[in-house]
């Protein structure tokens, strides 16, 4: 299980019900430092991927992205 999380106002984003290693995230793409710095590993499996919420992220939604 992937959570994603808002590292700003810890808003739950979405979640994936899978690997984090799965391609369709582009989360193996990232470089290691990239990785270290959005990705958690949680003591129960789950894995917290922090990012920025279309609140805290001066950008528009992307309707298309996967998680919504
Ligand atoms: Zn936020």
């Amino acid at each position: 299980m992937v959570r994603y999380v808002c590292r700003h106002c810890r808003r739950s984003i979405g979640e994936f019900v899978g690997e984090w290693t799965d391609p369709q995230l582009g989360l193996v793409q990232l470089s290691s430092e990239d990785q270290a710095a959005m990705i958690e590993f949680g003591k129960d499996g789950t894995v917290w991927v922090k990012l920025l919420c279309d609140y805290c992220l001066p950008v528009p939604w992307i309707d298309d992205l996967w998680y919504n």
